[in-house]
């Protein structure tokens, strides 16, 4: 039995394929199953927690362009070997052209050098549908996988009487092969998770698994309500955002340099991911909630609807006139 890190119920998105735009790329592939498989793999790769959110993000949200972009990668990287799958007469399992039927042993090998693999599983003409391979038993015949048609469930693919039978559901696939697209593109930076604090009305992350320390004091205090993302493209938005490895807030730094004023005591720090040092975008207009703001004292980003929220440096964030509008949904 071989297993890797990825735990469904933590790493995997906690809602289902199916409710995104319908017509995706040149297949009739189950949706956005690709960008899913290869989303939840960057952001495991990245060890970014994955969004909060129980619903699929709606059209426009940046989670679901990322999502979409993903969906996009996945059909460049595969659309070709499905037409081989699906051309291809029945696949006896070992005997077939590894292009058509994924061998075991290879999967072995590579969920236990790489990690989770992205699989494509297919069915009739028209049928396929993308998964994340996270383990494998070779005396058995079964792979474990996180199925973005079943979030937070664990189940598995077994090898029985001809077909590879699904745990969950009654489709019976006739093979799998493994899709290399994550491997050859590389892991890419998955939107963040931000929240609102009720205390410091600072925008905040929650994707690095810490509170960070807030302007009135004490931990931030999210509000649970709404998750918000920031654009996920390097041409969106105003650049030049940074997020504080100390208060995990947002706050402005063109250059990169440690700036401003952090609640944890002198400049916010601006976090690196491995080598890379991490900048975002923020929108001016668009879809979104409105009414944030550049705090003048401090650099963060706050929103200023309810009252202008605790600084440390002034008592009260003071706002610079700019306004940006933040894209949010409802956990
Ligand atoms: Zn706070
Ligand atoms: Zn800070
Ligand atoms: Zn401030």
């Amino acid at each position: 039995m071989t297993t890797t890190k990825f735990e469904v119920k933590k790493h995997g998105f906690h809602f289902d394929n199916g409710t995104f735009r319908t017509s995706v790329g040149p297949f009739p592939c189950s949706v956005l199953c690709g960008g899913m498989s290869y989303s939840a793999l960057d952001y495991f790769k990245c060890g970014i927690r994955v969004p909060e959110l129980t619903k699929a993000p709606a059209e426009g949200n940046p989670l679901e362009k990322y999502l979409y972009r993903r969906q996009m990668t996945a059909h460049y990287y595969t659309w070709h070997l499905f037409l081989a799958a699906w051309s291809a007469p029945i696949p006896l399992l070992g005997v077939t052209s590894s292009l058509v039927q994924g061998s075991m042993k290879e999967l072995d090998y590579y969920l236990s050098s790489e990690g989770p693999l992205v699989m494509c599983l297919f069915e009739n003409m028209g049928t396929g549908h993308h998964v994340l391979a996270i383990g494998c038993d070779k005396a058995k015949q079964r792979i474990e996988l996180y199925d973005n048609n079943h979030h937070d469930r664990n189940c598995n693919l077994t090898y029985k009487n001809g077909i590879w039978q699904h745990s969950l559901s009654s489709t019976k696939w006739k093979g799998w092969f493994l899709d290399w697209g994550h491997y050859t593109d590389g892991t890419r930076l998955p939107p963040l998770s931000w929240r609102f604090c009720k205390k410091c009305h600072s925008l905040v992350t929650t994707s690095f698994g810490q509170t960070g320390k807030c302007h009135a004091g004490g931990s931030h205090s999210h509000n649970l309500v709404f998750e918000y993302f920031l654009p996920c493209f390097v041409n969106e938005g105003e650049r030049g955002w940074r997020v504080c490895s100390k208060c995990q807030a947002l706050f402005y730094s063109p250059s990169g340099q440690a700036t401003g004023w952090c609640a944890d005591s002198n400049n916010h720090t601006p976090m690196s991911l491995g080598k890379q040092l991490l900048e975002f975008g923020v929108d001016s207009s668009g879809q979104g909630e409105k009414k944030w703001h550049m705090c003048k004292l401090c650099f963060g980003l706050f929103w200023a609807g309810s009252g202008n929220g605790t600084c440390t440096v002034g008592g009260t964030h003071e706002r610079s006139s700019k306004q940006y509008v933040v894209a949010h949904r409802t956990v």
